[in-house]
This record gives C-alpha cells, structure tokens and sequence, in this order.
C-alpha cells in the first residue's frame, strides 16, 4: 500500500460526503475509488441546504463552488425576531460574509449540490460509482485491506473502505454493533412557495425565524439564485419517537404536515399567513432530528475502515453545521490519506497515528460546534428569556475562518 495507484477505496454512500470524498481524494492523486450506493439512481432527497464559509473553502478548491454559486441564493446573516405584530428584532447569527469570512453563505437544493458534484466526477478518471449495492456486513479485516458483503450476496475488497452512508450507517455496524441514533425530540415540517406570496414587509430581512412562546419557531429562507422562492419551516417539540416506516408515514400524510405548519398561524404576523395560505403538498418536507451520540473513535482497530459525515456525527441543525462538518471531514481526510501516500509509508503504525490525529482534531469540531448549538439554543426556544443575551455578537472566526492546509499538515507532521 505504498503508492497511491495501488490504495484502492471504497466509499459507501453516494450522499453528500460519499460524493465530496471522492472529489477530495482525486485531489490528493488517489484514483482508484469505487462509490457504492444502495438506491438505484441519485435522489433528490431532502430540500435545500444552507452552505457556510468553511464548507465553501473547500467546494471552492473542488471547484464546485463556482458552479454552485450560480445555483443558489447568497446571503449573510439569519435574524431572529419576536412573532409580535412589529417582527421586534432579538438577535443575528453570522452564516457568511465575503469580507470576513471570503464567502456569502448559500443556500441551495441539495439535488443541484450532488448534480454538481456528478458532473465533475464524471470528468475524472478513477472515479466510479455502483447504484445498487447495499453494503450488509464486515467479512474481515487484516493488514492488506478488508472483505464485506453487499446485500445481494456479492463480496468486494478494497484497500480502505469508507462508510460515508448517514446517520443508520450500516459501516459504523462493524465498529460499534450496538450502537443506535438518539431521536432528539425535535421535528421540523418544511415546505417551499413563492416568494410573492408571502407580501414580505418592506425592510423585513430573511432568512429570518420569527419565534413564538407557545408555537415554536417559524422560518422563513428565501431559496432559487433569484430568491424567487422561499423555504417556509417550523420547529417543534414532537415527545413521540418513531421507526422509519412511522416518520415516512407521517411524512407521507400531507394534511397532518399541513395542519403542523398551519397551527398558530394567527398567533405570527400576518406574513406567516400568507406563507402558510397555499402550500404545494409536493414541496413538502418532514425532518426528524436524530443524533449519533459521541463516538470514541470513527477509525477501526486495524486502521482501514473509517466513518465520517453523518455516520460519525449526525448532530442537531441549531448551527446549521451537519453538512457543513460533513465536508470538514472529507477534506481533511483525504488530506491527511494524500500526505501519507505522499510519504510512500509503509509504517502502519505512523498510519494509525496520523489518522487518531485527524479524528481526535474533527471529534474537537465537533463538540465546539455543539457547544454553539446550546448557545443558540438558549436565544431561540420559546419562553427563553433573550434579555441576557441580546447584544452579545458569537465569535465565529474559529468555524469560517480555518485554515485546513495547516491543519492537515500538523496533523501529518
Ligand atoms: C430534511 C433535511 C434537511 C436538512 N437540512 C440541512 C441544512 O440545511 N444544513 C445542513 O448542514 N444539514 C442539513 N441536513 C443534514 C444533512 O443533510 C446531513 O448532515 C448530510 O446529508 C450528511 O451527509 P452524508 O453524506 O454524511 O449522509 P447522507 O446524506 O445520509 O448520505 C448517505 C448515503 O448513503 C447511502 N446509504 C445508506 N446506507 C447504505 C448502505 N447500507 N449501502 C450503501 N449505501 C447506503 C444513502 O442512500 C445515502 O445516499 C438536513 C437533513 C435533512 C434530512
């Protein structure tokens, strides 16, 4: 294993990370990757996400960026605003800015993201992807690469294999067998409309939650490149934990979404009517928020297989980082793999290292990034007294401004 031609790898999951990781490790002058996905074909799964500086740096050296920017409605700050008749302003929360950070956030429909990212993996050679395999089960592990099966029997190995496969990993399986998502008693029912619908007051700044005591929060995020449409959202607690045919029933039954949406409109300005008056029942979207509690390690003891993205640290939206970290993961391992091939190392041990390294640096994101959610928690639940907190501005430099070259260089030297 030590030239790049020779580590072939093995990515399960053709979702966000799954795709960006290959990127990544091309990059890097790995070329021999393989994705396997279980559904048939890329899905637009999911609505649209919002994009952050960190996660753009590192589109913008994938070159996707570019691409994506076209695609998607660029913006700065979300508000947050009492859902009295005057909308008073509570508080901001940075999520991009070109001066300070070098990017305005974005925010785009995940299909356009992976569309993107199709097509610039289609450019590459070394790169391919197998609609159709669901990974079952580790066969084994030794020191030239692991064995597993798919679900239709078929056995495959590779040199390194990443479970890049979401928050009911199936990979992570293998290092953590009872191992099982927590549901954090929290939904959001989103639905898209036009923008014009709405009648936005003059001067009301979007993306903007207007929070209410006894409702929740209502979000509203204008989305497409022209804005002409926006993301209509709310949150709220749901004490009742489901299995997945029960959340895809629900999802499924659209007067129960529409009546979640709708209940306590009168009690918001009068623009949360107007979002709520005509919603396209085929926009609409239901997100039950699970968690991975924290993980010891995403790296198995014979160092060659690894989880990452949302198989490693699904973590709750407050900060609007789960995909954003997602990307944090990819680069930086792909980082970390490039440098170590780089190196034309056999030592296996150094190996071990450098990858404890990188996943003890990401697992230290991570429990920042959820110190922050609890911070922001604390301003947006109803019956919070914001008073306390109304004028402090967060320090975000640490999120958007990293510099992962340095990063990845420390944690290889
Ligand atoms: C409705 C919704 C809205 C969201 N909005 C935001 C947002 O605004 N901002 C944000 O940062 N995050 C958001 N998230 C979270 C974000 O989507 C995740 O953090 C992100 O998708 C994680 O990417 P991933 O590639 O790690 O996992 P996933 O996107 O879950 O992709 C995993 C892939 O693996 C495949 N797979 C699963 N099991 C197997 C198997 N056994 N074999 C082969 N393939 C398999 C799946 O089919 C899938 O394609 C949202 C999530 C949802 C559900």
């Amino acid at each position: 294993m030590s030239s790049s031609a020779k580590l072939d790898i093995a990515i399960i999951g053709a979702g966000l990370s799954g795709l960006a990781l290959a990127l990544a490790l091309h990059k890097n002058g790995l070329n021999n990757i393989i994705i396997y996905e279980s559904r048939p074909a890329s899905l637009d799964i999911g609505g649209a996400i919002m994009l952050s500086p960190n996660a753009l740096k590192i589109l913008d050296v994938l070159d996707v960026y570019q691409p994506l920017r076209l695609r998607s409605y660029e913006f700065d700050t979300l508000h947050f605003r009492k859902s009295d008749e005057a909308m008073t302003p509570v508080d901001t929360f940075e999520f991009g800015s070109a001066t300070k950070y070098g990017y305005q956030a974005l925010r785009v429909y995940r299909y356009e993201l992976i569309e993107v990212l199709h097509e610039l993996i289609r450019e590459k050679s070394g790169i391919s992807i197998m609609y159709g395999k669901k990974f079952s089960r580790l066969l084994s592990e030794t020191n030239e690469g692991v064995t597993w099966s798919f679900t239709d029997n078929t056995q495959v190995s590779a040199s390194l294999l990443i479970g890049a496969d979401g928050i009911h990993s199936q990979v992570r399986k293998y290092i953590y067998p009872d191992l099982e998502p927590r549901f954090t008693n929290g939904i959001g029912v989103t639905a898209a409309v036009p923008t014009a619908q709405l009648q936005l007051p003059e001067g009301l700044e979007t993306p903007v939650t207007l929070m209410n005591n006894k409702h929740g929060a209502f979000v509203i995020a204008q989305q497409l490149h022209d804005g002409s449409e926006v993301l209509i959202g709310k949150q709220r607690r749901f004490t009742e934990s489901l299995d997945k045919d029960g959340w895809a029933d629900l999802l499924n039954n659209k007067e129960w979404c529409l009546d979640f949406l709708r209940r306590g409109a009168e009690d918001f300005p009068q623009v949360v009517s107007n979002a709520v008056s005509n919603i396209p029942k085929n926009k609409i979207n239901l997100w039950p928020f699970y968690m991975v509690p924290k993980l010891d390690t995403w790296v198995s003891k014979g160092g060659k297989v690894v989880v990452m993205g949302d198989a490693a640290h699904a973590i709750p939206p407050t900060a609007g980082q789960g995909v954003n970290q997602a990307f944090e993961d990819v680069y930086t391992f792909a980082g970390v793999i490039g440098a170590l091939e780089n190196q034309n190392t056999d030592d296996s041990e150094k190996r071990r290292t450098v990858l404890k390294r990188w996943q003890a640096g990401r697992q230290a994101r991570i429990d920042k990034v959820l110190e922050l959610n609890t911070m922001i928690d604390k301003r947006r639940l109803p019956n919070q007294d914001s008073s306390d907190v109304e004028n402090e501005e967060f320090d975000l430099g640490w999120l958007y401004n990293i510099d992962f070259e340095k990063t990845i260089a420390e944690w290889c030297a």
